[in-house]
């Protein structure tokens, strides 16, 4: 008799995820883990200040949170005492000469911050944050969805007709192309140059912002 009708190796959200998922439909799932701790990308770790735990990687979970996935096990985690902790100033980052630059949840302040770095950038900032949100409905579709099925091809026909063949492979050749380009600071470009224009993020563009640090 099998003890387990999976065995997924690797304990990162998507495994734990997948493991929730058929948990819920009553199948018995073993995840192996050869760290000490799971959860694979996702830790919080007190490695600074004593008594100061944060997110040593993944800490933005808005795709988790708008998944299928999160409407289907979203109840049963926070059940177990899971929470998203929002925050008004959700990200910042490090300068090479020590100083850092907080962004927030507020547009304004955070063209403000652009403009405060290189004269200019602020308005190219907001303009990128337009066309995402002209966007956000087909690429969220995309980001949240199962790539290989039907849904997902008829969403993409829908945009090929909308945008024109042109349009919709220069769309996708731009989504791939990494943003750091399009500021003029280091610090903006240290800061969005880890994803493409469309939010998504390669191991080639992050393996650039590696170099850069
Ligand atoms: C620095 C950083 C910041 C990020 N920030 C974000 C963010 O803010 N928001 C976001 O949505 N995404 C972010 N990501 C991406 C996100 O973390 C990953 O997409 C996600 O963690 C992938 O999950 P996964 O389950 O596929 O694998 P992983 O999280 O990579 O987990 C894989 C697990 O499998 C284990 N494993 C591998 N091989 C074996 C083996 N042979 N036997 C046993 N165990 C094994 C590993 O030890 C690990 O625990 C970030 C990634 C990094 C590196």
């Amino acid at each position: 008799m099998n003890l387990y009708d999976y065995v997924i190796v690797g304990s990162g959200i998507n495994a734990l995820v997948a493991a929730a998922m058929l948990g819920k439909k009553g199948a018995k799932v073993l995840v192996l883990e050869r760290n000490a701790s799971v959860g694979g990308c996702l830790r919080t770790e007190e490695i600074t200040v004593p008594g100061f735990r944060h997110d040593v990687m993944a800490t933005t979970m808005v795709l988790f949170r708008t998944s299928p996935a999160y409407a289907l096990i979203g109840r049963d985690l926070e059940d177990r005492g899971f929470a998203l902790a929002d925050s008004a100033l959700p990200t910042g980052v490090l300068r090479p000469d020590g100083s850092s630059v907080i962004f927030a949840m507020d547009r304004r302040r955070n063209v403000a911050t652009f403009d405060a770095l290189a004269a200019g950038d602020g308005k190219t900032f907001a303009r990128e944050m337009d066309v995402l949100g002209r966007d956000a409905p087909f690429l969220f579709a995309l980001l949240g969805g199962d790539l290989w099925s039907l849904k997902s091809a008829r969403l993409i026909a829908y945009e090929g007709l909308r945008r024109g063949l042109r349009g919709l492979a220069a769309w996708f050749g731009e989504a791939l192309t990494t943003a750091r380009g399009y500021s003029r600071s280091p610090t903006a470009r240290r800061t969005s140059g880890r994803c493409g224009r469309r939010g998504f993020c390669t191991a080639a563009s992050d393996q650039k912002a590696r170099t850069l640090r």
